[in-house]
This record gives C-alpha cells, structure tokens and sequence, in this order.
C-alpha cells in the first residue's frame, strides 16, 4: 500500500495529509537510509503530453530515471528488483509500462536539462550529431522547423545556447523511441521559438508518450494535457500528485494549495493583479534619454526611439533574441558606447548583465557583504537575502555555485549597490518555478519599498505580467536590425509584441493569469478582429 499512483487510496493519508515528512513512510524510491526520498510516479500515455510542475531537486529526474528504466525503484527498502515492482504496480495504469520497462522493449529518448554539457561530450559538426540521432529520418524536416539550416555545418562547440537548445531538441525527436522526455524546453529561447518546440512537442504526443518538465508557466499551460504537480523539500523528499487538467494544475499550484491532497505547498498564493495604469502625469520622470544607435562591425544594427522612464515603474523589456536587448541595457548601463545620439542620463545604474561571469573566487558572503553594508541591513535580509534563499550559498563558493544559484546571487547582488535605476538582463534564466516567482516578488517590492525604477528583459510572459508597469518592445530582424520603441503602456506594448509572434492571450477567470488562446479558437478570433491580443478586460 501507499505509494506511487495509490498514494491517495493509501490508509494512512490522514498522515499524509498532515504532510510531515516522517509521515512519508512509502516512498516509491528512496537513496539509502536517510536518502532523498519520491513518492509517487508520473504515468506517461500514448496521445498526450504530460508535464511535471514543481521546483528542482524534487525528484523530477529520478523520476525519469525510473521511467525509462536506469533506476530500479526500491520502495524505501535495500535493493530494487523489477518483479518486486511489477508486483507492485499489479492493477495499475503503470503496469503495462513496467512489464515493458523489464523486459528491455521500451525505447527512450530524452533531452536532458543541462544542454551545456552536450559539447563536452560531443565535439562534432552538428550535422553529424544530428544525422546520428535521425531513427525517424525527418531530420531535414526538423532543422526546416527549428531553424538551423545555417548552423549545421559549425562545430557543436561554437552554438549558441539557444541554437544548442534547438539541436538538443530536434536530436530526441528525430529519435524513435516509444517514450519521450524534454526536460524544459524554454532555457536560452525567446517565446517564438518556446512555442515553435511546444508545437513540434504536442506532434509527437499525439502517437507517443511524452513528459516534460517546464518552468515558463504559460509554456507548460500551452503544452501539456495533464499534469503532476511536484511538492515536498527540494533535496529532502518529493511527491509527484495524481495527474490533474493543466489549467487546474496551474492554477492550484499558483494559489499554494492542492485540495485533492490537502497540501499547502507555499504559505501564500502568487498573484496576477490585473492593475489600471498608473496616470503617468502624477509621476515624476526619473530620466529623459535620447534617441540613439549602435552598429556592429559584424553587422548587427539598433535603433531606438528616445523615451522617458518614471521614478518607482519597473519597465518590462520584450522582444526575440538577436535583436539587440542586450545591447540596448549595455548602453544604457554605459558598457557599450552608441554611435550615434547621447545618453546625458545623469543617474547611477546598477546592472546584472544576461550572462554572468563566475570567476570571482570568493565565498558567496564575502563577495556579497563586500558590495554593500546594505547587505546586512535587516531590511535586505528580509526582503532579499531570504526569500531568494541565499544563506545556504553563503559558504559556497562563486565558482562552484550552479546556473541557478549564481543567477540568485548576481541578482541580490544588483539589487544590493546604490542606485537610482536597476537593470536586469534575462533574471530568469536557469531559475525553477518557485524562484522565478520569488524573483518576481522581490524586484517588485525592492522597487515599490524604495522607489526605485528597474528595466527587466525577460521571455517569461507571468513574470514580466506580474512585474511590468510599462513596456518597451523590440522589433526587427534578429541579427540583422534591431528597434527599441519608446515605452509603451502593458496594454499597448503586449498588444505589439503579441501581434508580431501572432498569438493572443486571455487571462483565466480564476487567477487572472495569461494564457495562451488556441490559434483560431472563437476567443483567438475575436480578439484578434478587436486588435487586442493582449486580454480583454
Ligand atoms: P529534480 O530533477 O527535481 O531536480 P532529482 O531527481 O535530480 O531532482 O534529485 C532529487 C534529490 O535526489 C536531490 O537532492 C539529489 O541530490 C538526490 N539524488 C539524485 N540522484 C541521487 C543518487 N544517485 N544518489 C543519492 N542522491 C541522489
Ligand atoms: P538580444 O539581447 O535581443 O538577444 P543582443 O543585443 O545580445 O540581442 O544581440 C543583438 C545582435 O548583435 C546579435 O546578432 C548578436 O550576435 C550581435 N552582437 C552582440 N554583441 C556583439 C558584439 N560585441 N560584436 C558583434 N556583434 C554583437
Ligand atoms: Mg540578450
């Protein structure tokens, strides 16, 4: 009894329900004695895609590892053999998926998590790498979707991350294998390109079993049919939920309590307020900026509209890779000069750059205490240091510290200097769920407690939502052109930004969050004869 998918016909849910840890006495898995313990399995199924939904170190991967057959669960006790688990699964969806687990008939094709990892162990042409992988023979199909007919021919080693996410992607479905696991697709792409591999994903969940785990929320909630809400202590222990409706997953997952199980899994709910517009002649204006451009000698060229950014607004910044965001907060933060225009921008800037160096060799503390006496000002530590988690990094150090640690720490770091404007570049990036939505609160806070102005570039549509007073929007060619609009409002920037990728969105009538409107589904249509792509409301 009491584990995997019967964890909820288990008698001892009373205990569970409670939800202590020592009251998880039937794990589906656990790594010796006082290992990390799962609980419960996802069910993967032909003709859906099933996501997982929950932060890091829960057990997402062990999971994996089971279901494709690496890791034979032990239920709790010293070794793990397969007829023990097939007796267990005796009369469960998960049965028919075991018995061909062991008997080696069940092909797997998985894209892992850390895609950086993939040209240490493969140093090739990516066209070899691709041609390896291509069971199915659509490989040329597949660089045709995923754009990368020009980059075939270049080492793995010399892509980009975004460019190395899309091999990655395109390797595991050119794959022929019964079940197919993405683990997060999002990282290093903008929004077309998540909803681009969203699309290919869904294609391939209509004749297979797919899982995937995502933490761009309104990527999964586009993507998946059902899915596993994840909860417990990252790196303690974790339970995988029965599967629920996406919309509904979501939505308790937002709200911090699962009533099916009776978990709180966050003491408060993350919200989407739907805010009017501030009337922007009552605020005053931080800093006028010019007009301005700047050419690469590669080619690359942006232009940008002069504008006027308000005391206190933190201002969203959107718009496709390659198309000069990064360029546009390098500028403004004074690390790259343009060559036409003047910024005379008066201010002190403090910046997290999009790709943050590690080569500081010092304890994450003293790197941090050394930035600011601020640091240690109660203040801080309560609205910063804390909710971001930082204490367990304090005596790591910089070098060692993963893609989302270091990202939490560049983060506090920014936020730390004096400053009358904060900039930061992609804050998201190699964050799980749960930490993006604590970023989110932060940044709004630390600008709304000080009246601090901040500018956020992000392809996460609920954090920059959650986050954005105003919008500035880039359109162009990415790599060739890019153009910086004059901040527009959410309703106006979203509007443009969203009838460029050419989607629209509705919010949920529950949460208020933004989702994704089924290309040519009545709400699509509607909206889109009104112009308002954004929401209508
Ligand atoms: P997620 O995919 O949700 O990030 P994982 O399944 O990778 O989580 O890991 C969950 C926990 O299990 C982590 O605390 C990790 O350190 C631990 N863990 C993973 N693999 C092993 C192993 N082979 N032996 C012991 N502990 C492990
Ligand atoms: P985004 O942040 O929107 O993805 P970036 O500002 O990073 O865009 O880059 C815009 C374009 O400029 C890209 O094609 C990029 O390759 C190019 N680029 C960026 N930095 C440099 C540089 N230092 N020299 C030459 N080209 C650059
Ligand atoms: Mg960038």
């Amino acid at each position: 009894v009491g584990c995997g998918i019967c964890i909820n016909r288990c008698p001892f849910d009373a205990i569970m329900i409670i939800g202590l840890p020592e009251a998880l006495k039937f794990p589906t898995h656990r790594y010796g004695p006082n290992g990390f313990a799962l609980y419960g399995l996802p069910v993967p199924q032909k003709g859906r895609v099933t996501g997982i939904l929950g932060p890091n170190g829960i057990g997402k991967s062990t999971a994996v590892q089971i279901l494709s057959g690496r890791l034979v669960p032990n239920f709790g006790e010293e070794g793990g053999t397969w007829d023990r688990v097939l007796e267990h699964y005796a009369g469960t969806a998960l049965y028919d998926y075991f018995k061909a687990v062991a008997n080696d008939s069940l092909k797997v094709s998985q894209k892992p998590q850390y895609i950086d990892l993939i040209p240490k162990a493969f140093k090739d042409k990516t066209s070899a790498l691709l041609a390896r992988t291509d069971d199915r023979g659509i490989m040329d199909e597949l660089v045709e979707r995923l754009d990368l007919s020009h980059i075939v021919d270049r080492n793995i080693t010399e892509l980009s991350g975004g460019e190395l996410q899309r091999v990655a992607i395109a390797a595991c479905a050119a794959k022929d294998a019964d079940f197919y696991f993405f683990d997060e697709i999002s990282p290093y792409l903008d929004i077309y390109q998540r909803i681009n591999c969203a699309k290919l994903i869904q294609e391939i969940a209509q004749e297979k079993a797919v899982l995937v785990v995502e933490h761009d929320l309104a990527i999964l909630d586009m993507l998946a049919d059902i899915v596993h809400v994840a909860y417990g202590e990252p790196g303690g222990y974790g339970v995988m939920t029965l599967p629920k409706g996406v919309r509904i997953a979501i939505n308790q997952y937002l709200k911090g309590y699962l009533p099916e199980e009776n978990v709180r899994v966050r003491p408060e709910a993350i919200s989407f307020e739907v805010h009017p517009p501030r009337n922007e002649t009552e605020i005053d204006t931080l800093v006028d900026y010019s007009s301005f451009s700047k050419k690469y000698k590669e080619g690359f060229a942006l232009e940008t509209d002069s504008g006027s950014i308000k005391q206190g607004e933190v201002l969203g910044i959107v718009g496709p890779n390659g198309i000069g965001k990064s360029t546009f907060m390098k500028v403004l933060a004074g690390e790259v000069e343009p060559d036409e225009g003047k910024l005379d921008m008066n201010i002190s800037i403090s910046y997290k750059p999009q790709y943050i160096k590690a080569d500081i060799h010092m304890q994450v503390q003293f790197f941090l205490r050394g930035i600011s006496r601020k640091f240690d000002s109660s203040y801080f530590q309560t609205e910063v240091v804390k909710p971001l988690g930082l204490e367990k990094l304090y005596e790591r150090s910089i070098p060692e510290l993963s893609g989302g640690e270091l990202q939490r720490v560049a983060i506090t770091a920014c936020l730390c200097r004096d400053a009358d404007m904060y900039l930061l570049d992609e804050p998201s990036a190699h964050l799980d769920v749960e930490q993006r939505s604590m970023v989110t609160k932060v940044i709004k806070r630390f600008a709304e407690n000080n009246g601090k102005t901040a500018m956020v570039v992000d392809h996460d549509i609920y954090m920059i939502d959650m986050l954005s007073e105003r919008l500035i929007v880039f359109e162009g060619e990415p790599a060739v052109y890019g153009k910086a609009h004059a901040p527009l409002s959410m309703h106006d920037g979203m509007n443009k930004f969203l009838s460029n990728l050419n989607i629209t969105f509705r919010r949920d009538e529950d949460t208020r969050r933004p989702r994704v409107n089924k290309p040519d589904s009545r709400l699509d249509r509607e909206q889109r004869s009104k112009g308002e792509y954004y929401y209508n409301v």
